[in-house]
């Protein structure tokens, strides 16, 4: 049978009561990214708000790099890599 504080903590679950202790809020990604213009993937953005170089797959550079990025992105870092690094 539960206790009276048992049910308190469950029901204020603050820690006022004891049991479990209140997350902090889980902080966002330092690295903010952003689709670029030209090729529309994600990629992480300098410091000046730009999207970070990057090439075309035949290897010239995108005509979307270093410019301002079309839609700000966010990918949790949870949801697995989407690089394709081998
Ligand atoms: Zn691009």
């Amino acid at each position: 049978m539960p206790t009276l504080e048992q049910l308190l903590a469950e029901t204020i679950p603050d820690g006022t009561f004891g049991g479990a202790r209140p997350r902090p809020p889980q902080p966002r990604p330092s690295t903010p990214r952003g689709h670029c213009t030209a090729c529309d993937k994600p990629y992480a953005l300098t410091t000046e708000g730009l999207v970070r170089h990057h090439d075309r797959p035949r290897g010239t550079p995108c005509p979307g790099s270093r410019r301002l990025p079309s839609r700000p992105a966010y990918t949790p870092p949870s949801s697995g890599s989407t690089d394709t690094r081998a």
